[in-house]
């Protein structure tokens, strides 16, 4: 079959035959009906020799939605033909955070080498999956492919990330979106769908900006040095019950830090290497600094039935698999609006 290998450490991805995956005991094979393009693999694919965890070549792909196509031995709960989403984060499934659902936290994962399918394991840029365990796989139920791709990542991290700070939420409140691309354009329909919040979004783009107040942002800040007063005085002087920044490098955690109200809460969530001091007097009172990783099951399943209500609708340029390095050369320069997805049996 054909997948998209990241091969050498700085050398681009590039489309490559290997051989044809067969599910062994417990495992469930997809034909990939669509896989979805992370800012993330980029950032993988910029690591050095002596950092990058992984072995290569790592056929790319952490979001991924397909058909049942083959099980293995003692398989349950699925069938031939099933649609189905991918849940990335795999963990043991049986430790205290994985028994809660939270396999992104599994405490025992790294000690196991279990990885993500795309990160450390196959992934979905390629014709077939290998799927490890039909837990990790929920129902389409009617989602197109294509739309619903995104949010096992683009989706569920920023709903993990809001839903976290819920209460805060309350009509009045301001919430912040610092980056407004695939994670964040998809965080400001969240925001709206799941509180009476005002939404504020930061982007370096005027492209982007348009795009957030299509989804749903009530206002756009353009994000630069002056940004944190913009935000300011939009809120009254005040600032922002919740921040969540997508970019997560050293001007956006600054700004993100800046426009922190008291008591609230700052989710760093973008990996672009920035860091925030927190200490008395540094930012308001009491404000609460976060960066979690990806979300559970549970909220995998709340997010596609959020988006099977038609309250979230993720905006979507498809690629061929042949097309998929051209699609991570676009995102590199900004150059995708929304989330680029590639359809490698189309
Ligand atoms: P993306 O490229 O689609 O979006 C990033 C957006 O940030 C773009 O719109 C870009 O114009 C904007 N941007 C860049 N610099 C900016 C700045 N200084 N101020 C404001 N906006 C700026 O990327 P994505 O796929 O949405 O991923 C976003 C980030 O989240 C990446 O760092 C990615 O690695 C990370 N990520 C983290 C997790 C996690 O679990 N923590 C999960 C998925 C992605
Ligand atoms: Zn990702
Ligand atoms: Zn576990």
């Amino acid at each position: 079959m054909k997948a998209l290998q990241y091969r050498a450490i700085g050398a681009a991805p590039e489309v490559v035959t290997v051989p044809d995956p067969e599910p062994g005991p417990g495992q469930v094979l997809l034909k990939v009906t669509a896989a979805g393009v992370c800012h993330s693999d980029i950032a993988v694919m910029s690591w050095p020799a002596d950092q990058f965890p992984y072995d290569l070549p790592l056929t790319l792909g952490h979001e991924g939605v397909g058909t049942v196509a083959a099980m293995g031995a003692g398989v349950t709960g699925v069938q031939e033909g099933d649609a189905v989403a991918v849940y990335g984060p795999w963990g043991c499934g049986t430790c205290a955070k994985c028994a809660e659902g939270k396999e992104n936290y599994c405490l025992r994962a790294a000690d196991l080498g279990i990885h993500p399918p795309g990160l450390g394991t196959p992934g979905a840029m390629a014709e077939y999956l290998l799927v490890d365990d039909a837990r990790h796989l929920v129902p389409l139920d009617g989602l197109d492919p294509v739309a619903a791709v995104p949010l096992t990542d683009a989706g569920l991290t920023p709903y993990h990330a809001i839903k976290r700070s819920l209460p805060k939420l309350t009509p009045g409140a301001t919430a912040v979106v610092i980056g407004t691309g695939g994670l964040g354009h998809v965080a400001i329909q969240l925001l709206r769908a799941l509180t009476p919040a005002r939404v504020i979004a930061l982007d370096v783009s005027e492209d982007k900006l348009r795009l957030a107040r299509q989804v749903g942002a009530h206002e756009t800040v353009l994000s630069d040095a002056a940004a944190a007063d913009a935000v300011r005085e939009l809120t009254g002087g005040t600032g922002a019950q919740a921040v969540f920044d997508f970019v997560g490098a050293e001007p956006t955690v600054a700004t993100a830090g800046a426009v922190a109200a008291v008591e609230a809460d700052v989710t760093l969530v973008g990996i672009g290497g920035g860091a925030l001091p927190v200490g008395f007097g540094r930012q308001a009172f009491e404000v609460s600094v976060s960066a979690p990783y990806w979300g559970s099951r549970g909220e995998l399943i709340e997010v596609l039935a959020l988006a099977r209500s038609g309250a979230v609708s993720v905006h979507t340029e498809t690629f061929s698999l042949d097309e998929a390095p051209e699609a991570y050369e676009r995102l590199h320069h900004g150059r995708i609006n929304g989330r680029a997805v590639i359809v490698p049996n189309g």
